[in-house]
């Protein structure tokens, strides 16, 4: 087996550090892939690659259409191959195949987004006083160092490189160590495109010292993050001693509103959507609907249906097209959602359904699901970031928003309910940046993701995505300068 390597300024590195880490395939727990530890020196270098290709090389005056044309030599590339890319997240982080091919399908789209957006205008102008002109222009950030987490590999570190590059920003991105495979492919791609060396780097590594690099080190202009909220508060603690730009996506508990009033023909879709909204990547979704908040009136019709479809999920290896729910990332992952699981049984809390650990080989948990909780419980308050979905109930539209906005974090929530004014009421009320009314999770590369309190700060995607890589200037000109140079007053 060839161990995999790095990118940096241009090349393939294998990191001094001699040392190599193997890759585990969480469904049958054997090795699939060994690739080299980057240590923190490597982190320094590709830092100083993607700085001198900013400031010193000139990747900072390219043209938009130059960028653009780059990013669409990579979503055509990676669009060609999207079966041999969809093939990889099921191998290495579990996920069921169907949810891999539009993982895949998606980073070909924010590709090809980003690419669109580098040529479009940008800047305003202001009429002010005084014979000067104004205006704004926008300007690159300058080197970007980017954190991905495990648990959609290629899209997340797609939705920060392809908004930096379309940007002109130069980037240093580091995947999760355990799910590095997809990322890896993907420089197979920017290695051929045409990018000038030090533009676009990759490294690998561990977190609190590859990943604490990028976030500490003085050349890194902005750090963009994706991961767990505890991760998030380092961070900005380490890019405060530079005042780095910081953007942070973390994590979510986030509610799924049902009220009483839809037939229940409609109910019972309502109960599907449910299962996607906590059950999709295994729960392993920073914006999945953790906490169902049901009407109590709806309960009894409700939950045996619930606790019936959860039942029926297929749990398997994610690389068996019939799967629809594949294995946690890790064996410590698992250990830490069946510890939760625990924790909710001994806090009094009602379990539906699963709640255990199934099949000899692999990390998986079957579909969970806690009735009788209170808000003060553990698994109600915590993000548990697995396949466990906690029930409340409440009596009314008030009661509803009361519980729903009871929560450190703010990134997602839906609601259910045939009342148009009710639903956009509720929405407004929800202390939330992604929401949903009468359907739970889609969501598109044009529109911002992102979350409000302790689910992080600024936004991806969209136009806000690629703003979050751009300075702001202001220019004013004089219009009166006189032959001897001085402004003239009226
Ligand atoms: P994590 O915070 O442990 O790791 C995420 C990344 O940060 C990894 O690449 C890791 O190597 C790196 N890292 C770890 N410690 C670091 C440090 N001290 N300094 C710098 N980098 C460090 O999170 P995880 O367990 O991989 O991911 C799960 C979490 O991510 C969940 O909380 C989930 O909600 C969140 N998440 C959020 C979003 C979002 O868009 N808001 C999307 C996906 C995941």
């Amino acid at each position: 087996m060839s161990v995999k390597q790095m990118y940096i300024q241009g090349k393939w590195i294998t990191s001094g550090s001699g040392k190599v880490r193997n890759i585990i395939n969480p469904a049958t727990e054997e090795i699939i892939a060994e690739v080299t530890e980057g240590s923190v020196e490597d982190a320094q270098a590709a830092i100083q690659a993607a700085h001198k290709a900013f400031y010193v090389d000139g990747w900072g005056d390219t043209h938009a259409r130059h960028r653009a044309h780059l990013l669409s030599m990579v979503a055509d590339k990676l669009e060609k191959d999207v079966e041999a890319f969809s093939l990889l997240e099921p191998l290495n982080n579990g996920k069921p195949l169907s949810e891999s091919i539009y993982d895949v399908e998606d980073a070909v789209n924010q590709f090809r987004y980003y690419a669109g957006l580098a040529t479009k205008p940008s800047g305003q102008v202001y009429d002010v006083p005084d014979d000067i002109q104004a205006y704004v222009v926008r300007d690159a950030i300058g080197v970007a160092g980017q954190i991905v987490p495990w648990n959609y590999p290629l899209v997340m570190a797609v939705q920060k490189l392809a908004p930096a590059l379309a940007a002109e920003c130069t980037v240093i991105i580091k995947p999760a160590e355990q799910t590095p495979l997809s990322l890896i492919k993907l420089f197979e791609i920017i290695d051929v495109v045409g990018f000038p060396s030090g533009v676009v780097n990759l490294v690998l590594g561990e977190g609190a010292t590859v990943g604490a690099e990028l976030a500490r080190n003085p050349l890194v202009d902005k750090i963009a993050f994706t991961g767990g909220t505890v991760t998030g508060k380092k961070i900005m603690k380490s890019a405060a001693e530079t005042l780095k730009k910081t953007s942070l996506e973390l994590g979510g508990k986030s509610p799924n509103i049902v009220f009483e009033d839809a037939d229940f023909e409609t109910a019972v879709d309502y109960a599907l959507y449910a299962i996607f909204a906590i059950f999709a990547n295994q729960g392993q979704v920073c914006s999945a609907g953790s906490r169902l908040l049901l009407q109590e009136s709806l309960y009894e019709k409700f939950v045996p249906e619930l606790v019936k479809r959860a039942n029926e999920i297929a749990v398997g290896n994610g690389m068996d097209p019939d799967t629809e729910m594949g294995p946690l990332i890790s064996n410590q992952h698992m250990q830490k959602v069946l510890n939760y699981i625990s924790l909710g049984k001994e806090d009094g809390a009602e379990l539906l359904c699963g709640g255990d650990q199934l099949f000899e080989k692999g990390f998986f948990i079957a579909p969970t699901i806690f009735g009788n909780t209170t808000p003060d419980m553990r698994i109600v308050k915590e993000e548990i970031f697995g396949p466990v979905l906690v029930i409340q109930t409440f009596k009314d539209e008030e009661d509803a928003i009361r519980l729903a906005n009871d929560s450190l974090y703010g990134l997602a929530g839906a609601v259910f309910t045939s009342d148009g004014a009710k639903a956009q009421r509720v929405i407004r009320k929800l202390r939330a940046g992604i929401t949903w009314i009468n359907t739970y999770h889609p969501t598109f590369n044009e529109a911002p993701w992102g979350g409000y309190k302790q689910s992080g700060i600024g936004r991806e995607l969209g136009t806000f995505g690629f703003e979050s890589y751009q300075e702001v200037k202001q220019v004013n000109i004089n219009l009166n300068v006189q032959p001897s140079g001085w402004f003239k007053r009226k």
